[in-house]
């Protein structure tokens, strides 16, 4: 990298010691907000854990210099205890085990060279927020537990997870709506469905529903007809908009992607409608992609600065928004239609906020090994995450904080703006239809209204129930004026927001074990001077000396 005449060792070391002026998009007041809940214990469930994070390096009586991680500490004790894992009930438990094995390591005469020891909180979270229309990054926390060094691992943007069903919306719904003739009122059948390996495709609830509308499908996370819905829009056009969303994490089956085993994986398969996919997501980017949908469909890469001047007041680096289409702004009112209704009554009712109308969507990944909600209001786009860094499985008991992490803090962030709603383009427009086909009804059609984008509004008339009726209308042409205007809203008992994914098949999973501890905003610093969060104070200056 060479930006304006200084390599990248230069600009870092101008960066923290040569006074150059960098104006971050940080809003230090939502950034307190996270800063805040993020260091309030009752957040999180009860039960802490600590996950051990150690790098030994070591001289023997050799003159040779050995590096030793948490890694090799845990086979070291797996030879007594096969089950011995990182995780310790406090920190001080997790230390006499640290000093056992250094002390097994010096026993030879060797001398420490340099040793790091930190145990990090679990389970762990991550969370951004974006401003959808600027793609400003507001804030961001990489992690609960106290920071310990700048510029290491940091949850929101170095971490990958698996996105679990999250990932519904922006690889198959809304390449579905947006230019495979799919309404929110096409409906799959809910059925037992296999995989074309013959694995099981499992519903979080273990039930099936019969005949269900896109509409409930993503308010209820079924994952039955997001695969078969995939398998119309086909995995390799869910992995383009993937892309064209931002996602710079997946796998494409190039040489790129070739494992040390040789296996060359590839996300453009079926699993990667419920998330399943090969390294993950991180949380930014996961955010920037659903910022994309709130933004009437044009995606905006995350930016953190705008410009950074250098001592003399030279532009070194001048950061602007490049926005692309990659959805509609009707196949965007759609989905943010469908995904209010997630939080209204579907698996995201815990992130309802009393101040402004939030759409969004839960991702649960089978095991429980990750949780996600990714959602927005009119103003601001935010994602949350939790999970174990080592990767465990979530307890019962730790299942719901992030949500309510997110109704915190996205409540504050509020305070006091403008009630607004999600406004409707002028290319869609509500209608009635059967709520079995999607069609037009007829008399003895269950009616719903949907929204439709004026082009693939249906023009057939239902067939299916054209003899069920007792009163059996012998004029075809039915008078719209007949239609029962039902909400569009389905009955549904069932807001249990059970892990909603099903990952079989092929995806790996995560490889991000390790590091921890770091709060890690990259936008640290400076102070606010007038404090009042508007969208126009975006661009504040901190300088670095
Ligand atoms: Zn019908």
């Amino acid at each position: 990298m060479n930006i304006k005449g200084y390599t990248k060792k230069q600009a870092t070391n101008l960066l923290y010691s040569g006074g150059l002026k960098v104006y971050t998009t940080q809003d230090s007041k939502i950034q307190n907000i996270l800063d805040e809940e993020y260091a309030d214990p009752s957040n999180y469930p009860d039960t802490v854990q600590y996950e051990l994070d150690y790098a030994l390096t070591v001289t023997d009586p050799n003159g040779n210099q050995l590096s030793y991680r948490e890694g090799m500490l845990q086979l070291y004790f797996q030879n007594e205890d096969p089950d011995f894992d990182l995780l310790f009930d406090s920190p001080e438990d997790g230390q006499t085990y640290v000093d056992k094995y250094k002390a097994s390591i010096l026993a030879n005469g060797s001398k420490v060279l340099a040793e790091r020891v930190n145990f990090a909180p679990q389970p762990q979270s991550s969370m951004s927020v974006i401003d959808q229309h600027t793609g400003y990054v507001k804030a961001l926390i990489g992690g609960r537990g106290e920071k310990t060094a700048s510029l290491t691992l940091n949850r929101a943007t170095d971490t990958t997870r698996q996105p679990g069903s999250t990932f519904k919306i922006v690889s198959t719904y809304a390449p579905a709506l947006n230019e495979k003739g799919m309404t929110l009122a096409t409906t799959f059948e809910d059925e037992p469905y296999e995989y074309p390996d013959g694995s099981p495709v499992n519903n979080a609830t273990r039930s099936y529903n019969g005949t269900t509308t896109i509409r409930t499908a993503i308010q209820n996370s079924i994952n039955v007809v997001a695969v078969k819905c995939l398998e119309k829009v086909t995995p390799e056009l869910g992995l383009k908009y993937l892309d064209n969303f931002g996602f710079t994490t997946l796998a494409h089956g190039t040489e790129a992607d070739k494992d040390a085993n040789g296996n060359v994986w590839s996300d453009a398969n079926l699993a990667t409608a419920l998330g399943g996919i090969t390294r993950g997501v991180t949380n930014v980017e996961l955010c920037a992609s659903y910022a994309a949908i709130a933004n009437n469909g044009n995606y905006i890469k995350p930016i953190y600065y705008t410009k950074i001047l250098d001592h003399n007041g030279n532009v070194l680096i001048e950061n602007t928004a490049a926005e692309r289409s990659v959805i509609k702004e009707s196949t965007a009112f759609l989905l943010t239609s469908a995904m209010e209704d997630v939080v209204k009554q579907g698996t995201g009712t815990a992130c309802q906020l009393d101040n402004m109308p939030v759409a969004g969507k839960t991702g649960t990944t089978e095991a429980y090994n990750d949780l996600w909600f990714v959602g927005y209001t009119p103003y601001y786009t935010c994602a949350v995450w939790s999970g174990y860094d080592n990767n465990e499985k979530l307890p019962d008991y730790a299942r719901n904080f992030h949500k309510a992490l997110w109704k915190k803090v996205m409540t504050r962030i509020h305070e006091g703006l403008p009630s607004k709603e999600f406004e409707k383009p002028a290319s869609v427009e509500k209608l009635s239809v059967c709520e079995e086909t999607g069609l037009l009804p007829r008399a003895g059609c269950p009616v719903i209204t949907e929204y439709f984008d004026v082009g693939t509004m249906p023009t057939e008339y239902c067939d299916q129930h054209f003899y069920d009726s007792d009163d059996y209308d012998y004029n075809y042409d039915t008078d719209s004026s007949d239609q029962t205007d039902n909400t569009t809203d389905t009955d549904n008992s069932e807001n249990s927001d059970n892990g909603d994914t099903d990952n079989s098949g092929d995806s790996n999973n995560t490889d991000d074990n390790g590091n921890s501890g770091d709060d890690g905003t990259d936008n640290t610093g400076g102070s606010d001077d007038n404090g009042d969060g508007n969208e126009d104070d975006s661009s504040y200056q901190v300088d670095y000396y």
